[in-house]
């Protein structure tokens, strides 16, 4: 079982990107899951038909307990889809929250049950306090992915999320296999990013271009791998997804964009 965290920035494209991956890896015949980790519980929307599903905190709060059948969805592809969910807003700490959401999933045996060869989890990065920081070191996560574009906010979350992922690195967690810029497209963006990956030491693993495609496929509640596989951008959330799944040194981007 492979599993990888992707943190990064709120809004940078980071469920966007791993509901796109989770649908290519699932199309390549792996048994995905995927588990987000934001409070917005927006993580899975793409495979779902744009239709929330029930959150793992939200269960628990509304049925004090609950099964595997009501926190783990299938959706498109037939990706495992879960929702951590967050604490009702202005109440309680989120990276508590995920921390019960993961402890739920342990408890009721979701990895030995379904059986997945790969988990992502989708992690919001704005905050890297002890509760979103329980992927990488929880022992939950082998490996760190960071979504980012060249914008200034978005690299210094990128920069405080290899922090932390190379100091608990040190005890044998998650290790910080590089960058995925997903670009906005402005100039020298590339360059900024580059730079950004060397400071920090990981290479730039994959480079995603901005397309409107992924808000047509977003209106339909889909993916843009499900929706539009014959694309170039769906070819590119396929090359990202073998990178992911089989290639666990990484390595320099290749992609012509
Ligand atoms: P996050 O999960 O990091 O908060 P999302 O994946 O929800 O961010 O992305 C925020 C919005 O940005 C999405 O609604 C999507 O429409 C848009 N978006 C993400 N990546 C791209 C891209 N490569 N090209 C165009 N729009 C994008
Ligand atoms: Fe909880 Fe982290 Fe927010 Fe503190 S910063 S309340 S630990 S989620
Ligand atoms: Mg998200």
């Amino acid at each position: 079982m492979k599993k990888i965290a992707i943190y990064g920035k709120g809004g940078i494209g980071k469920s966007t990107t791993v509901s796109n991956v989770a649908a290519a890896l699932a199309a390549m015949g792996l048994t995905v899951m995927q588990i987000g980790c934001d409070p917005k519980a927006d993580s899975t929307r793409n495979l779902t038909g744009g239709v929330p599903i029930p959150t793992v905190l939200d269960t628990l709060r509304e049925k004090g307990d609950a099964e595997l059948s009501d926190l783990v969805l299938k959706g498109a592809c037939g990706v495992l889809c879960v929702e951590a969910g967050g604490p009702v807003p202005g109440m309680g700490c989120a990276g508590r929250g995920i921390i019960t959401a993961f402890e739920k999933l342990a408890e009721l045996n979701a990895y030995k049950i379904f059986k997945p060869d790969v988990v992502l989890y989708d992690v919001l990065g704005d905050v890297v306090c002890g509760g979103f920081a329980m992927p990488i070191r929880g022992g939950y996560a082998d490996e760190v992915c960071i979504v980012t574009s060249g914008e200034m906010m978005s690299l210094y979350a990128a920069a405080n999320i290899a922090q932390a992922v190379k100091s608990f690195g040190q005890r044998g967690y998650a290790t910080l296999r590089g960058l995925i810029l997903n670009a906005k497209n402005f100039d020298n963006e590339q360059e900024l990013v580059a730079k950004a990956a060397g400071e920090i030491g990981v290479p730039v693993l994959y480079r995603l271009p901005r397309d409107p495609l992924i808000q047509q496929a977003e209106a339909l509640g889909k993916t843009v791998v499900e929706a539009f596989p014959a694309s170039p951008l769906a070819a590119h959330y396929r090359q990202l997804a073998r990178l992911w799944a089989e290639d666990p040194d990484g390595g320099e981007c290749s992609c012509p964009l």
